[in-house]
């Protein structure tokens, strides 16, 4: 991490002795749970050539880069779903190399339920936590761990790896990258075409477990792999679909360019890079933002109360301090904001 990512200006926690009832703020506003996108029909993907479910191959039969598009780790994420069906309609068999569209979490999607939209992020784990080998290669069985066994052959092989996501909450676009180069290399290239250009955060890992774009694959020191992920917009919005489709093109347009060169050297504007520098987890079950922040909003000063958590204030550590998707409702020790500050330089350069 840079030096100037560990400047403090201010405390983030701020404990109020005798707390005030009148505090700014906007209380826990209720779960935007309005479904403006029907579930998509992914009956093309139950049965598939591959023979495994959710998962599509486009060979070209020629030497080339591996590439990999994910979407719906998350099982109530069917953005991911229309999104890559949309794709697969057209047939994307790249000039040289190889393209898998792997539709992750089928099961928990199967269970989707308009009511309960929640429900379904997983069945009994979450599939974007147990990347790692301790969890991959242990005895261990879930119906989530089972499927990253399965599919893990297709991430094995990734030189390229896009995973779509969406949120709960509004925020701008943003990609998240692993704390290496190539992947932030990768994910600036499809993120400065973006008008204005899209924010690409480095971030500090999910304490929950390692994610699919943290998979040793995309994280070894000297390895190739390189992955980012994409939270597009709102879980079930059609501009979410858009955007999911509109980075996937680019990004199967421009996978040679990345996977050769890495670098983007001919784009018109620089991608707007950021890192984060701490994790906001709430201590209480009555955690409150004092607005209600959009992702990626810049708070201009340090010393800014941004939340409430019981008897803290939760403040900007350091001025231009990046809200990075705010968490509106967090549970009692869920992640409720990530911070970040902008930076010139990618992370382990
Ligand atoms: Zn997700």
């Amino acid at each position: 991490m840079s030096c100037k990512a560990g400047q403090r200006h201010h405390p983030i926690r701020v404990r109020q002795p005798r707390l005030t009832e009148d505090l700014p703020g906007c209380g826990r506003p209720v779960y935007p749970l309005d479904l403006c996108l029907k579930a998509p029909d992914l009956s093309a993907w139950r049965n598939t050539a591959s023979g495994i479910p959710g998962v599509q191959i486009f060979d070209s039969g020629l030497n080339g880069p591996d590439l990999v598009i994910v979407g719906m780790v998350h099982g109530n994420e069917y953005a991911g779903g229309h999104a890559l069906e949309i794709l697969r309609r057209n047939n994307p068999v790249p000039r040289v190399g190889r393209l898998t569209l792997i539709l992750a979490n089928l099961t928990a999607f199967g269970c989707f339920d308009s009511t309960a939209p929640m429900a379904s992020r997983y069945l009994t784990e979450d599939l974007n936590r147990l990347w790692h080998p301790s969890r991959l290669n242990s005895s261990e069985r879930s119906s989530e761990l089972d499927r990253a066994r399965q599919i893990l052959p297709f991430i094995e092989r990734a030189d390229l790896l896009l995973d779509l996501h969406s949120t709960l909450w509004p925020s701008e676009p943003v990609f998240i990258v692993p704390p290496r180069r190539r992947s932030s290399d990768f994910a600036c290239v499809l993120a400065s075409e973006e008008q204005p250009a899209a924010l690409v955060v480095t971030d500090l890992g999910h304490q929950g477990g390692s994610r699919l774009v943290e998979y040793s694959r995309f994280m070894a020191v000297g390895g190739t792999g390189r992955a980012c992920l994409l939270e597009a917009g709102l879980h079930w919005r059609p501009e979410t679909v858009d955007m999911m489709v509109k980075v996937s093109e680019r990004f199967l347009r421009d996978a040679m360019r990345i996977h050769f060169q890495g670098r983007e050297t001919d784009t018109k504007q620089p991608a707007e890079m950021a890192v984060v520098t701490d994790n906001v987890l709430a201590r209480s079950a009555d955690f409150r933002f004092v607005e209600p922040w959009v992702g990626n909003t810049c708070i201009p000063n340090a010393g800014t109360v941004i939340a409430r958590d019981g008897h803290d204030l939760i403040c900007t550590p350091y001025d231009k301090c990046l809200l990075i998707v705010p968490n509106l409702r967090p549970r009692l020790g869920q992640l409720a904001v990530r911070l970040a500050r902008r930076t010139a330089v990618h992370l382990n350069a």
